[in-house]
């Protein structure tokens, strides 16, 4: 019996087709695993694209998700509440910035990010108004919003949305004198992920966040990285900058900062840029709600009671390790930092990750030819064993 069926025709029926799922419908979901309509369990390599990293529904984070719905889930900023404090020196506390923005999605703080840029840029800086520029790497995915899509160089991004928000400068991702090039007087900030995922999982030259920030820091550039997907203890330390000991001036966070329950993002840097944000300059009626401050300063507690940084560190040297030893002519490359791995393929990556599925593994392509493993950060070593004999059964075909 296949009780997905009919699920999947009403969701094609009447949801625009902006995303190709993988043909299961989930119904359960606990710690790394999910469960399908036809009670069929499968270990979760995911993680909602990184947003999971404390597993699912975690304990501590669903209790304080009830307690809070108990008592006040929203006030919008018209008012205070009794957690924003709290959640705020969280944030702060993590990043080692003095002020934090609260938004909802990755691309609305990204935004937020583009916006302090620019005033910045106006106001200390003393860009001539309306010339800042912003420069951003190729290959960047950095979400859906218009400035954002405008900032991105991948055809199937833009196609048929422009026209596009200008004061974008690309350069090359991974190339610190082609970054050295592109600063001039009038650039504000320079908008990097430390290892882009979306495009495949692709990890920059060692040495090249910190000459870029070197470079930054030279020119009166502000670094902005988004760490949305990398941050968090998914690369095996609470930031992916943190591997070359960069401090980028402004960080975006999202994702697992909502511990895969709510969408909680938010932008921190000093008051020197944040500070250029006024009443009614910039907001958003759910940034910052109680609901989601009381779940996300649960999630942080559970990302640190739980180690969960270290964790993924030493899990993913040894999945790495693990999932390179495998031979298999289907394989081009293997690469990752924590438990960001990308298994880059020959070809298309799709058909394997729909074989991966019927074992029990979910994955999902990235890119067409990568297929991105990111498990929950609370796996344990015997389900990253049995994963990686699945990856392996199903990549040499046995
Ligand atoms: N930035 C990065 C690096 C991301 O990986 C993503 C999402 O995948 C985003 C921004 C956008 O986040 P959201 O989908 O929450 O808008």
């Amino acid at each position: 019996m296949n009780r997905s069926e009919p699920f999947i025709r009403k969701a094609e029926l009447y949801g625009a087709a902006n995303y190709h799922p993988l043909p299961i419908v989930i119904t359960r979901a606990e710690g790394v695993w999910l469960e399908d309509a036809d009670g069929r369990r499968y270990l979760d390599m995911l993680s909602a694209y990184s947003a999971v990293n404390q597993g699912h529904r975690h304990p501590k984070i669903i209790q304080a998700l009830t307690e809070q719905a108990g008592r006040v889930t929203l006030t919008s900023r018209a008012f205070h509440h009794d957690l924003a404090g709290d959640w705020y020196e969280a944030v702060c506390r993590w990043t080692g910035k003095t002020t934090v923005l609260p938004m909802n999605t990755g691309a609305e703080a990204v935004e937020t990010a583009i916006k302090a840029a620019r005033r910045w840029a106006y106001e200390v800086k003393g860009i001539p108004d309306s010339q800042a520029e912003i420069i951003v790497c190729r290959n960047n995915f950095h979400g859906r919003t218009i400035a954002v899509t405008s900032a991105s160089t991948e055809p199937a991004y833009r196609a048929g949305f422009g026209p596009f928000t200008p004061g974008f400068v690309t350069v090359p991702f991974g190339d610190a004198e082609a970054l050295r090039q592109a600063i001039n007087e009038r650039t504000a900030a320079f908008l990097f992920e430390p290892i882009q995922g979306e495009a495949g999982i692709i990890i920059p030259p060692a040495g090249y966040l910190r000459e870029a920030a070197a470079l930054c820091r030279s020119h009166g550039v502000l670094t902005i990285a988004d760490e949305i997907q990398t941050g968090l203890g998914r690369t095996g330390k609470k930031f992916a900058c943190d591997w070359e000991d960069v401090q980028p001036d402004v960080y975006v966070l999202g994702k697992a900062l909502g511990g895969g329950v709510l969408p909680v993002s938010a932008v921190a840097g000093d008051r020197e840029v944040l500070g250029v944000f006024n009443p009614g300059s910039h907001g958003s009626t759910f940034g910052g709600n109680p609901l989601a401050c009381a779940v996300s300063l649960a999630a942080l507690q559970v990302l640190e009671d739980e180690n969960l940084a270290e964790r993924a560190r030493t899990s993913g040297v040894w999945l790495l390790e693990r999932l390179k030893q495998i031979r298999s002519p289907l394989i081009r490359d293997v690469r990752g930092q924590g438990l960001l791995i990308g298994i880059e393929l020959q070809g298309p990556a799709r058909p394997y990750c729909e074989r991966l599925m019927e074992a029990g593994l979910l994955c999902k392509e990235t890119h067409d030819r990568v297929i991105r493993i990111a498990p929950p950060l609370t796996i344990r070593e015997d389900e990253l064993d049995w994963a990686a004999d699945c990856v392996e059964d199903v990549l040499t075909e046995r």
